[in-house]
C-alpha cells in the first residue's frame, strides 16, 4: 500500500500509541479523583496541556480539549456569536474554509447573523485588504483557516491577525492542517482562538483542542463538571489527551526534518506530473504551500474513476476532501479558485508523510500517467477536443 492521504488522517505514531497504553490499564483512574491512579492521570493530562501550550507560546489554562477539530470550530464560532451578539451580528470568513466552519456559519445565518464569505484568488489566497474592507462596526469575528486542507495554500495569518487587532475584532483560525507542520505563535500572529486536531499529526482520532485567549467571554460548550475550567464538562479522554501530547512533542521535534523531506518529495512529484502528464493544472499556491500537499486537476477525466483505479493498484489518495467524497458536488475550494465544474471533478489530492519514498512516488507517477491516459481514451470530451485540434 502507498498511503498519500495524510490530509484526511495520519497513522498514529508507534511512540504515541506506546505513551497512551498505560492510561487504559494501570493509570485508568479518573483525573478528578484524589487517590493514586486518579492523580497520575491528572498529572498526565496536565503535562499534555503544557506541551501543547508551549508549542503555541500560550498558557496551559488557555487550552481546552475537545473531541476534535470540528468540535473546536463549532465551539469557537457559535460561542463567539452568542457571547458578543450585543456588539454586532456580523462575521467574516472565506469561501474555502472547512465545512466545520462553513456549515456552522450557515447555521448562524439562520439565527440572524450575517456572514461575509470572502473570495480567494486563483491560488487560494485570502487578501488581507479584502478582510479589512469587509470589517463593519458590527463585525465581531474573523475566521480564516491557517492552511487549506485541499490545496495546501497557507494564508497570511499574521497580517489578518494584525488587522483584526487594529479594529478590535476577534480572530479565530482553523489550524487543523497547519498545526504540527508549521511553527505557530499565537501571540505574534494575533490569534485569539485556534482549532487543532490530533489525528492530523500522527496522534489519535477524536481528540482536539480549542485555544481560547484569556479574557474572552465564550460560553461553555458542555455544562456539567468542572473539567476544562468548567467550559467543557465531562471526564477527560485521558489516553487520547496523553497521545495528543506525545504527538505534539514528536511533531515539534521532527518539524524541520519533516518539512525538508516532505517538501522535497512534494516538489519532485509536482515536477514529474507537470512535465509528464499533459493537460494538467496544479491547484494551490506554488510557494506558500503545506510541505506535504500536491493537488492537480486533469482535464477530460473524473477524479472518482482515477481514485478507484489508483486504489486497485494499492494507492490511497483523495479527490478534494474526504468529507466531500460520497457527494457529487464538486469541491467548494476548487470552485472558489476559479475551476469549472468539470475541472474540479477531475482533481486529485496527494498528501505525503515523511515515511513516503521517492520510489513510491515513481510508482504513483507511472500509475497516474497510465490511468489518466486510459480514462481519456474512453472520454467523448477528449475525443471532441482532439478532433477540434486537427
Ligand atoms: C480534518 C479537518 C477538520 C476536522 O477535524 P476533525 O478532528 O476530523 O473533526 C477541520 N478543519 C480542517 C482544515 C481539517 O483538515
Amino acid at each position: 500500500m502507498i498511503y498519500l492521504d495524510n490530509a484526511a488522517t495520519t497513522r498514529t505514531a508507534p511512540e504515541v500509541v506506546e505513551a497512551m497504553l498505560p492510561y487504559f490499564s494501570d493509570c485508568f483512574g479518573n483525573p478528578s479523583s484524589i487517590y493514586g491512579p486518579g492523580s497520575k492521570a491528572k498529572k498526565a493530562v496536565n503535562e499534555a496541556r503544557h506541551t501543547i501550550a508551549e508549542s503555541l507560546g500560550v498558557k496551559p489554562e488557555e487550552i481546552y480539549f475537545t473531541a476534535g477539530g470540528s468540535e473546536a470550530d463549532n465551539w469557537a464560532l457559535k460561542a463567539t456569536a452568542e457571547g458578543y451578539e450585543h456588539k454586532g451580528k456580523h462575521i467574516i470568513t472565506s469561501k474555502i474554509e472547512h465545512h466545520a466552519v462553513l456549515h456552522t456559519c450557515k447555521y448562524l445565518e439562520k439565527r440572524g447573523f450575517e456572514i461575509t464569505y470572502l473570495d480567494v484568488d486563483t491560488e487560494g489566497k485570502v487578501s488581507p485588504k479584502a478582510v479589512e474592507d469587509a470589517i463593519r462596526p458590527d463585525t465581531i469575528l474573523i475566521s480564516i483557516m491557517f492552511a487549506n486542507n485541499e490545496i495546501g495554500t497557507i494564508e497570511p495569518i499574521g497580517e489578518i491577525g494584525a488587522i483584526a487587532k487594529k479594529h478590535g475584532v476577534l480572530f479565530h483560525t482553523d489550524a487543523v492542517q497547519a498545526y504540527g507542520q508549521l511553527p505557530i505563535s499565537a501571540e505574534a500572529l494575533g490569534i485569539d482562538m485556534l482549532s487543532a486536531s490530533a489525528h492530523k499529526l500522527n496522534g489519535p482520532k477524536g481528540i482536539g483542542f480549542l485555544y481560547i485567549r484569556n479574557g474572552l467571554k465564550l460560553r461553555s460548550l458542555i455544562h456539567g463538571g468542572a473539567q476544562e475550567r468548567s467550559r467543557r464538562a465531562g471526564t477527560e479522554n485521558v489516553p487520547a489527551i496523553v497521545g495528543f501530547g506525545a504527538a505534539v512533542e514528536r511533531a515539534q521535534r521532527l518539524m524541520e526534518e519533516k518539512q525538508t523531506k516532505e517538501s522535497m518529495l512534494r516538489d519532485y512529484l509536482i515536477e514529474r506530473i507537470e512535465t509528464e502528464v499533459p493537460y494538467c493544472r496544479l491547484n494551490g499556491h506554488r510557494k506558500d504551500r503545506l510541505p506535504n500537499n500536491v493537488n492537480f486537476s486533469f482535464s477530460f477525466i473524473e477524479g472518482e474513476s482515477l481514485l478507484i483505479m489508483l486504489d486497485m493498484k494499492g494507492i490511497c489518495a483523495s479527490s478534494g476532501s474526504a468529507c466531500t467524497s460520497g457527494s457529487l458536488d464538486p469541491s467548494h475550494v476548487l470552485l472558489a479558485i476559479g475551476l469549472k465544474h468539470e475541472e474540479a471533478h477531475g482533481s486529485l489530492r496527494l498528501t505525503l508523510s515523511e515515511e513516503n519514498t521517492k520510489e513510491e512516488l515513481d510508482v504513483v507517477v507511472e500509475a497516474v500517467k497510465s490511468i489518466v491516459e486510459r480514462l481519456r481514451e474512453m472520454s467523448p470530451l477528449y475525443e471532441d477536443f482532439l478532433q477540434q485540434g486537427q
